[in-house]
C-alpha cells in the first residue's frame, strides 16, 4: 500500500484550495465597488446639479454679450443718424433720419432691458450655483471618512489577493504539468471541485461513484492521472488523514 502518498495529490489540492481562496479574494475586491460607489452619490448628484448651474450661466453670459455688443453697435448707427441729421437739406429727409432713429432706440431700449434681466438671472444663478457647490463639497467631506475606509479595506483585501496570485504561481509550478493541464481545463469550466482524493471505500471524494476495482489499486499504487467516470474531476489518493494511523516502528 501506499504509505507515501503521492505528493501529487496533495499538491493539486492545495492549489484547488488556493484557487478557491482567490475566487473569494477577488469576490471581496469587487464587494467595495457598491458601496464605494453608494457613499459618494449624493455629493456626486449635487455636483452634478452645480454644474449644470454653471453651464447654464456661462449660457446666459454668453447671451449678455451677444445682446450687449448688438446694442453697441446700433447705437453707434445712431451716432452716425445724428451726425447726418445735421446735414439734412429737406424736411422729408430729417423725418426719414428720425423714424429710422426712433426705430433704433426701441430696439436699444429693448436689448437693454434684455440685458438687465439677463444679469439678474445671471446673479441668481451665481447664487444658486455657489450653495449647490458647497452643499456638494459638504457632502463629499461627510462622507470622506466612510470612503477612506472603504478604499483601506479594499486596498487590503486586494493585496491578500495579490499575495494569493503569487502562491498559486507557486503551487502550480509543483505540479505534474500533465496533471496542471487536465487540472486547469477542469477548472476553466467553472466547476467548484477539479481534483477530489478517492475515498477509503474507493468512490470518487466528489461524486462518491464507486471506481472500478481495477482502477482503484492503480490510483493506490501508481497514482496515474484518473478521471472519475461518473463526474470528470481527477480522482487522487485517499488522504493520509484518512488511512489507518501508522504504527510507530517497533525498536529492533
Ligand atoms: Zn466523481
Amino acid at each position: 500500500m501506499t504509505a507515501d502518498a503521492d505528493p501529487i495529490s496533495s499538491r493539486l489540492q492545495d492549489l484547488q484550495t488556493i484557487d478557491s481562496r482567490i475566487r473569494q479574494a477577488r469576490e471581496r475586491v469587487a464587494s467595495f465597488d457598491p458601496p464605494l460607489r453608494e457613499v459618494v452619490e449624493s455629493a456626486e448628484e449635487l455636483a452634478a446639479e452645480a454644474d449644470a448651474t454653471a453651464k447654464r450661466v456661462q449660457d446666459l453670459r454668453l447671451e449678455e454679450r451677444r445682446l450687449c455688443r448688438s446694442a453697441e453697435d446700433k447705437r453707434a448707427r445712431m451716432s452716425r443718424l445724428e451726425d447726418r441729421l445735421d446735414n439734412v437739406r429737406t424736411v422729408q429727409q430729417e423725418e426719414a433720419v428720425q423714424t429710422e432713429l426712433g426705430m433704433l432706440r426701441r430696439v436699444v431700449d429693448s436689448e437693454e432691458q434684455d440685458v438687465v434681466n439677463l444679469l439678474d438671472q445671471i446673479e441668481r444663478l451665481g447664487e444658486r450655483m455657489e450653495a449647490q457647490q458647497s452643499a456638494s463639497e459638504e457632502a463629499r467631506a461627510a462622507v470622506e471618512p466612510r470612503r477612506k475606509e472603504l478604499l483601506a479595506e479594499r486596498a487590503a483585501a486586494q493585496s491578500e489577493l495579490d499575495a494569493l496570485a503569487q502562491r498559486r504561481e507557486e503551487a502550480a509550478s509543483a505540479v505534474d504539468p500533465r496533471f496542471r493541464r487536465v487540472y486547469e481545463n477542469l477548472a476553466r469550466g467553472g466547476r467548484r471541485a477539479a481534483v477530489a482524493p478517492m475515498t477509503e471505500d474507493g468512490a470518487c471524494g466528489a461524486c462518491f461513484s464507486v471506481i472500478p476495482l481495477q482502477l482503484q489499486n492503480e490510483i493506490r499504487t501508481t497514482a496515474p492521472l484518473v478521471l472519475c467516470e461518473a463526474c470528470g474531476i481527477i480522482v487522487t489518493v485517499p488522504d493520509a488523514a484518512e488511512e489507518e494511523p501508522e504504527q510507530d516502528a517497533e525498536p529492533r
